[in-house]
């Protein structure tokens, strides 16, 4: 797994909560990620001393700094555009956020984690780290009906599905946003491609359970689902016990949680039943 130290060429702020970061750098040189849901660690400056802290690759494998402090979070790579004649671009988008997770969609950054924090203040020039991605998953290629469901911090991984599906797939989205000041982070070509239903949390909870409850599955459709952990627990209890998916059909992934540092998205996203 290639570590690499990148800086920021340009910031792009996509809408009120969301920032594109695109970084550049000869370290960009042979990076790939070819899955939808492939993700990077990104590492981040001590906010206290500005010093950016990486592990390093060694002979025997990655060796984490004894001095220093590491601060890293999952991100998804949104586009890589390889250069040949030029310099490599990495786009990746951030949301920004406050602390408790309760005002996700609004600009507050500034009292965030240190990832959203980093991000709203981020400016061209400054560096960041970047590990990964272990390897690629690639979209399958035999689905002829998916449903995608997102949060924000998911939407750029389903741009991504909406990219690698074949095209003769049919796409269901369900889109769980703060409010509609999300919505141009699609742009006309990608909300054409699939059949969108965008769900405001502003007009209370409940009902991205209830709109993945109205749905018509077809037998062997695929379902993604990405964004907040427990949001999700309810969601996939559904679609695992009452729509009886098989596993092959389902791939429900905690990208956050509230209250939670740093969620090690390895772990159940419903403890009481994992996978
Ligand atoms: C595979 C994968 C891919 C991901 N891709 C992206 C991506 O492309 N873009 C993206 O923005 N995020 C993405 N995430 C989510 C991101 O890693 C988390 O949101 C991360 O916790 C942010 O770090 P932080 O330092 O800002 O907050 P942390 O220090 O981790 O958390 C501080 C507090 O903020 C809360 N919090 C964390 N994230 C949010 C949020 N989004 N909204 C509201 N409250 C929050 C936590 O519950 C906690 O209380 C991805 C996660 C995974 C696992």
């Amino acid at each position: 797994m290639a570590l690499r130290r990148l800086t920021v060429d340009r910031t792009e702020q996509i809408t009120p909560s969301i920032v594109r970061i695109t970084l550049i750098g000869d370290a960009l040189e042979g990076f790939s990620a070819l899955g939808p849901t492939d993700h990077v660690k990104v590492f981040f400056p001590d906010p206290a001393t500005g010093a950016l802290t990486m592990p390093e690759l060694t002979g025997d494998g990655v060796r984490r700094p004894t001095d220093g402090v590491v601060i890293s979070r999952d991100y998804t790579p949104r586009q890589f555009r390889p250069a040949p004649f030029g310099a490599a671009e990495l786009d990746i988008d951030f949301v920004l956020h406050a602390p408790d997770g309760t005002r996700i969609g609004t600009v507050d950054a500034a009292a965030g984690g240190p990832a959203s924090a980093w991000a709203a203040a981020a400016h061209p020039g400054d560096e960041l780290g970047v590990a990964g991605p272990r390897g690629s998953r690639l979209a399958p290629q035999d689905v002829s009906d998916a449903v995608l469901i997102a949060d924000e911090t998911a939407l750029p991984a389903f741009t991504r599905w909406l990219d690698l599906l074949p095209a003769s797939a049919r796409i269901t989205a369900l889109l769980d946003i703060a409010d509609e000041e999300v919505e141009p982070y699609l742009t006309g070509e990608q909300t054409q491609r699939a059949s969108v239903e965008w769900l405001y949390r502003s007009d209370g909870p409940g009902q991205l359970l209830e709109s993945v409850r109205s749905l018509d599955l077809a037998p062997d459709v695929y379902v993604w689902a990405a964004g907040e952990a427990s949001a999700l627990v309810p969601v996939r209890r559904y679609l695992k016990h009452e729509a009886a998916l098989r596993t092959d059909q389902l791939d429900v992934q905690g990208y956050w949680r509230r209250g939670v540092v740093n969620l090690d998205h390895h772990a159940p996203v419903d403890p009481t039943d994992p996978d």
